[in-house]
This record gives structure tokens, sequence and C-alpha cells, in this order.
């Protein structure tokens, strides 16, 4: 049985099956590990999609709150059984490393959609009798966007490739997603900036690609949380974040 919430679940209230992780007690009340269970929506009695968040952008995915009120779940829903302590847990984490290629992918496509519109709409536009591209703190903006999209080319394509044969490698993933989603963000701030005042209407698709873009630094693992992830990889250390961690590391060592 299983009981409690969860916010914002991508695609939640629409997706058919819906794959929940969640801490697994035996019948003694030991903890045996973070199991996978897959559910129905309308099938599955107690999984109730509560309400659906009014986000800023990316509006064609809703992002729902799920209650799981007594929700009956047969030893057969069980897809990936809990795996000692920390297993399952990890499992997803490691299965989350494709997730992050996939949203640093599509804050690619967005900063490039955006820099090609700025990059027609800068021959296109003239002020003072030329074309605005001819002017050269125009033309290093857009020399300093096409870094920044080819920079998160290269790290999205090796991030990816890395993933071959099985997920992506951890610190690859975050790294990419990280610099992906803070320059898409920036790249796509750039070019409303060279719409001028167009850039701010809602005519153009700029405003929208402002709003979603924003996401990518967030979901997924926010960009903070995701350089402490880059960090362990570095160090090959555990960087544990909670206040006790450290001291609780210290004393497995010593043992
Ligand atoms: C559009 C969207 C879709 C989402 N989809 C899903 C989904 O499908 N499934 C799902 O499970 N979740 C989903 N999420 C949730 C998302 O994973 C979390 O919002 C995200 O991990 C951040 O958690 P939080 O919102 O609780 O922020 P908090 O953890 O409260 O963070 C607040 C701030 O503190 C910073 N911070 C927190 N801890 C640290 C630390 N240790 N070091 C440095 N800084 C820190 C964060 O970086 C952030 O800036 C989605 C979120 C969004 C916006």
């Amino acid at each position: 049985m299983l009981n409690g919430k969860k916010h914002w679940i991508t695609g939640g209230g629409v997706s058919r099956l819906h794959l929940i992780f969640a801490k697994v007690f035996d019948e003694d009340g030991n903890f045996e590990g973070v199991g996978g269970f897959l559910a129905i929506r309308d099938e599955t009695e107690g999984l109730e999609i509560v309400k659906r968040e009014p986000t800023m952008g990316l509006r064609g995915i809703p992002e729902a709150e799920i209650e799981f009120n007594d929700m009956q779940l047969p030893p057969s829903a069980l897809v990936m059984p809990p795996r000692g302590l920390k297993k399952g847990f990890a499992d997803l984490m490691t299965a989350y490393n494709s997730q992050r290629v996939g949203a640093g992918t599509v804050a690619l496509g967005i900063m490039e959609g955006a820099y090609e519109l700025a990059l027609d709409w800068t021959e296109e536009r003239e002020q003072f009798g030329r074309p605005i591209n001819e002017f050269q703190g125009v033309q290093w903006n857009l020399a300093d966007m096409s870094i920044r999209i080819a920079a998160a080319q290269a790290l999205i394509y090796k991030a990816a490739e890395s993933g071959r044969d099985g997920f992506p490698d951890m610190v690859m993933a975050a790294q990419a997603k990280i610099y992906t989603s803070e320059n898409a963000i920036q790249v796509v701030n750039e070019a409303l900036q060279l719409f001028g005042a167009r850039g701010y209407s809602r005519n153009l698709p700029l405003e929208r690609m402002a709003r979603d873009v924003r996401m990518f630094t967030i979901g997924g693992g926010t960009a903070e949380v995701l350089r402490n992830v880059v960090a362990s990889g570095l160090l090959q250390k555990k960087l544990p974040q909670t206040r006790d961690g450290y001291s609780k590391l210290a004393a497995k060592a010593a043992e």
C-alpha cells in the first residue's frame, strides 16, 4: 500500500502509465530500499491527480501534483525491486542521466532557434541607414551566441555518445545540462534584445522561448545541485549535503 504525494510530475494526469519510486518497508517495518512501481491512471485505486501547476512556460506539457491515498500495489506492480539501502535510488539517478542529456538537447534546440531568428533579423533590420549586423557591437553579440551554441553542442553530443551502450556518464550529462541550460537562457535573452521592442512583444516566438527556456536550470536537477554531482565525480568523493552527512562518512571511514 502506498501513501504520500508528489509534486511536479511531468505528464501527470495525461500519461496512462506512472512509474513511481517509493521507499519500501517489509511487514515488520524494516526499510528495504527504494523500489519502482507501475500504476495506471483511472485504473489503480488511490492514484489521484490533484491539480495542474500553472507554469510560466512549457505549457504544452502538464505538471501535476499527484496523491497516493491507500493506493493498493500488487506484487506484479513492482518493476524495480528495492535493492539494498540506497541501490534503487541510485538506479533511478543513473537513469536520470539520459533525462539530463535530453533536457539539455531541448534547451539547445531553443537556443539555436533563437539564434537563427536573430541572425535573419539583424540582416533585415536597418537603423542609421545600415543593417544592424553592420554594427560591430551586434557582430560580437552574434559571435558570442554562436560560440555558446557550438560549445553546448559539443558537450551534449559527447554526453550522448557516452551513453551508446547504456546510460550516459553522470559527470558528462551534468556538465552538458548545466552549460546548455545556462547558456540557452543567455542566448535567448540576447536574441530577444536584438529585436528591440519587437522582442518584448508576444507576436514573436522569442517571448515564449524566454519563458520555456527558463525551466532547464531547474527541472531534472538544478544547476547548483548538478555542480555538486560534477564535483563529486571529479573528486571521486561522496559529497553529502545533509548537516550530519560528513560526520557519518567520517565515522564510517574510521571503522
Ligand atoms: C517544469 C518542471 C518539471 C518537473 N518535472 C518533474 C518530474 O517529472 N518528476 C519529478 O520528480 N520532479 C520534477 N520536477 C521537480 C524538479 O526536479 C525540482 O523542482 C528540482 O529538483 C528542484 O527541487 P525544488 O524545486 O524542491 O527546489 P529546492 O531543492 O527547494 O531548491 C531551491 C534552491 O536551492 C538550491 N539548492 C538546494 N539544495 C542545494 C545544495 N545542496 N547546494 C546548492 N544549492 C542547493 C537549488 O539549486 C535551488 O536554487 C520538475 C520541475 C519543473 C520546474
